[in-house]
């Protein structure tokens, strides 16, 4: 793997967290739900529903839960804090100059202080900003000297990240990034559907993956009379997310349920 591989595959995991992290903390406080029918597809289905209704509900910092709903997901949420707020105190460490006063600093905290002072660091701030930040060390930002407005040249808040910590940021990112798609159902699984085909009494298939809607196949293929097209192999019928909505109705799916 090059350098900018490793980068780009670290900036990509650590942006799938922060775009995902809304939808995990909404999903501690979610009974676990069904991947059928995709919990997606009844967002899109609802009138007036949208991405940013989400997003206005969703509390950003991982809080106490005093009943939380869904332990898999409040599980995940605290293991995907640790993992990254970890790794930003290794890169602060290794590479911070800036003082504990500068907004940009990550604030290492002592590891032998009592619990509550060592919360009182970044980690206050929650895990997107803690994202953001081990983002910024990645791509090497504020490793140049700065000019004051004197003239002075003052050394750069940050040094340039070794490739050691360069590699340890992108396995941590991609660990906690696999979890906070498996905690919301998003990676990469195929799921039996508990109906057959409506056309052909066929096995259906929900095919769902990180980076895509979900797609449903059946193994009816030629055979099946389902007015959507074959996969590539003509092995399968396959409903894509524009065919999702008809699969559902022939099927007599409360789609409002998944919501
Ligand atoms: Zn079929």
């Amino acid at each position: 793997m090059s350098y900018a591989q490793a980068v780009g595959e670290t900036v990509r995991a650590l942006r799938v967290i922060r775009g995902r992290w809304a939808d995990l903390l909404l999903a501690i406080e979610t009974p676990p739900a069904d991947h059928w029918p995709p919990r997606q597809l009844a967002h899109t289905m609802r009138d007036g529903d949208d991405e940013l209704l989400v997003e206005d509900r969703a509390p950003l910092v991982l809080r106490e839960h005093p009943a939380p709903l869904n332990l898999g997901a409040l599980d995940a949420g605290q293991a995907v804090e640790r993992l990254i707020f970890n790794l930003a105190d290794t890169l602060a460490a290794a590479v911070q100059r800036t003082e504990q006063g500068d907004p940009r600093a990550w604030l290492s905290p002592d590891p032998a202080a009592p619990d509550s002072h060592r919360a009182a660091g970044s980690r206050r701030h929650g895990l997107h900003f803690a994202c953001v930040w081990v983002e910024g060390r990645v791509l090497d930002e504020d490793t140049a000297p700065e000019v004051e407005l004197d003239g002075a040249i003052s050394a750069p808040p940050y040094e340039v990240l070794p490739l050691y910590l360069l590699h340890e940021a992108r396995r941590t990112a991609r660990i906690a990034e696999a979890r906070v798609l498996r905690a919301l159902g998003l990676d990469l699984r195929e799921t039996p559907l508990p109906e057959p085909c409506p056309w052909c009494a066929g096995e259906l298939i929900l095919h769902s993956a990180p980076d895509g809607p979900p797609s449903v196949t059946c193994s009816g293929a030629r055979d099946c009379s389902a007015p959507v097209p074959l996969d590539g192999a003509e092995r399968a019928r396959v409903w894509g997310w524009d065919d999702l909505p008809e699969l559902i109705a022939a099927l007599g799916v409360d789609i409002s349920a998944a919501a």
